[in-house]
């Protein structure tokens, strides 16, 4: 099997499988040793996912990043609703951001949304939409169909120089491990870096005030109740200390691929500025899904645009800059460390004999 649809899910990693085999059994709320042993699991991971994302503040367990988005953008509207009532995001977010703030619309908050194709400087767009009104900036650092990256530091940095109050949040789900991210609170996933599923985290800076939306026994300073999931946690820590510091990989397996379709007929790169892990290409005359069933009849796993949207052409691709044409034949393959050069030539030949065969 070849598997390049890594910014879909990732294979859980050794070191992820052995932690959550070896973690106790104990409740973090529980006083005896046991609760203990548990609670020390869940600051060990907490301190793994600061260091890599090279902050101080505070880390909470989710079950994942759909819920740490939710919690974010709810959270921060809930918190400041009384400062404001406009809110900058991005055209091309996840469902996870676009649909709480779809809710809040509805509520009565003002919601701008900036697509990237209208925009030479995005990054100074989305500054530029921040003003005394604006609670929260949400964008994503790295864009789960294309790989198309927003420079956090500079939005980050211009938006605090103006508005110090604005909090800024970034889903960091496929940005994490791979590019810096600069926000207040950011949002991440397990099972993107090699962890397992059903578990995610919100880093959050010492100031920033949410509110909760899930209530109970107050376990995580009453921000997310429910039991930890001590076990799926440590598997967390032990895959963002496994993931190498060094992605060169990513950006040799890139060229190879890019220099293999460029020597392809008709074939037209998507991805533009974009992470090295992740390359979204249209091959011209063939749809997507024929093209993904033909390479799974040879056991080479790629995506049609993003899982997340089922084989619907994703509005987030027109906001990308992509014609509803290409979009229709666009093919995402997305690396890990495990891949090779031979299956990205196995991958290529995939192609070039789909190509023959269907394209019309
Ligand atoms: N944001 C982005 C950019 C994603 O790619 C995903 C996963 N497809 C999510 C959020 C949701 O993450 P999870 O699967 O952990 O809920």
């Amino acid at each position: 099997m070849i598997y390049f649809d890594n910014a879909a899910t990732t294979k859980p990693c050794a070191e992820a499988v052995r932690a959550f085999e070896n973690c106790g059994f104990g409740n973090p709320s529980s006083l005896h040793g046991l609760g203990v042993e548990a609670e020390a699991v869940l600051k060990d991971t907490k301190n793994a996912i600061l260091k890599k994302l090279g902050k101080e503040g505070e880390v909470y367990f989710t079950s994942g990043a759909t819920e740490s988005n939710n919690l974010a953008v709810f959270g921060t509207a809930n918190a400041l609703k009384r400062r404001g009532n406009r809110i900058v995001t991005t055209a091309i977010e996840h469902p996870s951001v676009a649909e709480p703030m779809k809710k809040l619309e509805e509520q009565g908050f003002e919601v701008v949304r900036l697509k990237p194709c209208e925009h030479e400087d995005f990054e100074k767009a989305i500054a530029d939409a921040v003003d005394e009104k604006t609670i929260l900036v949400s964008f994503m650092s790295v864009n789960n169909e294309t790989g198309f990256v927003i420079d956090s530091k500079k939005v980050y940095n211009e938006v605090k120089k103006k508005f110090p109050k604005c909090v800024v949040h970034s889903d960091g789900v496929q940005g994490f491990c791979k590019v810096p991210i600069y926000a207040d609170i950011i949002s991440i996933s397990a099972h993107k870096i090699h962890g397992f599923k059903g578990v995610g985290a919100l880093y959050k800076s010492k100031e920033t005030r949410l509110l909760p939306t899930v209530y109970g026994g107050g376990q995580q300073g009453g921000l997310r109740s429910g039991t930890e999931p001590v076990e799926l946690t440590a598997a967390f820590g032990a895959a963002v200390r496994a993931y190498p510091e060094d992605l060169s990989c990513f950006s040799e397996l890139k060229a190879h691929l890019l220099k293999l379709l460029g020597e392809a007929d008709g074939v037209t790169i998507n991805s533009r500025n974009s992470v090295d892990n992740i390359v979204n290409f249209s091959v011209q005359g063939v749809r997507s899904e024929i093209m993904l069933h033909f390479l799974e009849e040879r056991e080479i796993y790629v995506s049609s645009g993003s899982a997340c949207s089922r084989g619907k052409i994703s509005p987030v691709t027109a906001a990308l800059g992509i014609s509803p044409k290409d979009a229709d034949s666009a093919i995402r393959v997305s690396f890990c460390r495990d891949n090779t050069v031979e299956e990205i030539n196995a991958l290529a030949k995939g192609i070039a004999d789909g190509i023959k065969r269907f394209r019309r």
